[in-house]
């Protein structure tokens, strides 16, 4: 049996329960070296093999399991933060699902909600946004055409944007023309809940040179939205805690 396992954005203690069960009983861990906290390894058995996919090809992953499934074995393939989130690992399944090998998947806290919690924000606030988009820039995986930043940022909503933070200048280039206002607010976190994280607050026009300034250039999330500057007041207040509203579980206090 193999478990593709979220491993959380980095501090060892936001791996899930389940997570961290399945890893302290696998015979076989091949996790993402490039991302995950090297501390979460401590909880693996002590004579579990271990392989750092980060220095291995698909095919090389495919054998290492197949192998550990011949051998009766037990595998976690650990992913940084949520394996959903370009997690690369569609390709994964659908070659253990043609090898009838079997998998569940165990979900994690990703970056972009570490960051949140980093940052201490809410990410959808009433009379400012509902929506929260999760992007990247195109790089060696090239992001299609009608999903730019020039045409998502015209919604204005939140934005948490992966794996551009060395191209952050391009990203503040692409926002700023689809109609973000220079004075947005923008904010990077980088290795978020790690014992070194780094929080830079600015706004689209300050916030390259901020990044630049700290030798910020990987392992960090770009977040941009009026969520992030709303002070008590300029935002509308939920209707879910409202003395005035009545719904399933309560009724009006008025
Ligand atoms: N599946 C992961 C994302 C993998 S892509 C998740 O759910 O978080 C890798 C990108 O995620 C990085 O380039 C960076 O943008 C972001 N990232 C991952 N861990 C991070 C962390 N601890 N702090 C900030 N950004 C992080």
């Amino acid at each position: 049996m193999v478990h593709i396992v979220g491993a959380g954005p980095g501090d060892p203690e936001l791996i899930t329960v389940k997570g961290h069960k399945l890893l302290s009983e696998a015979d076989v861990v091949i996790y993402a070296g490039s991302l995950i906290n090297p501390e979460i390894l401590k909880i693996c058995k002590p004579d579990a093999d271990i392989y750092n996919s980060a220095e291995m090809t698909l095919e090389e992953v495919i054998n290492v399991i197949k192998k550990a499934e011949s051998d009766g074995k037990m595998t976690v393939r650990l992913h940084t933060g949520d394996p959903s989130i370009y997690g690369a690992i569609q390709e994964q399944m659908d070659e253990l699902d043609e090898l009838k090998i079997e998998f569940d998947i165990v979900p994690g806290v990703s970056s972009f909600l570490a960051a949140a919690a980093a940052l201490r924000k809410e990410y959808t606030l009433p009379g400012i946004t509902q929506t929260i988009i999760l992007t990247r820039r195109g790089g060696v995986t090239p992001v299609p055409d009608k999903e730019s930043l020039k045409k998502l940022g015209q919604s204005q909503a939140t934005i948490c944007i992966f794996l551009s933070i060395s191209s952050i200048k391009e990203v503040v280039r692409d926002l700023m023309s689809a109609g973000y206002k220079s004075l947005t607010p923008a904010a990077v976190v980088y290795k978020a809940t790690w014992e070194d994280e780094k929080i830079i607050r600015g706004t689209l026009s300050t916030i390259a040179e901020q990044v630049k300034v700290e030798g910020i250039g990987r392992t960090a999330i770009i977040i941009v939205g009026q969520c992030l500057s709303t002070q008590k007041g300029n935002y509308a207040q939920s209707q879910l805690y409202s003395p005035q509203f009545s719904h399933m579980f309560r009724t009006a206090k008025l």
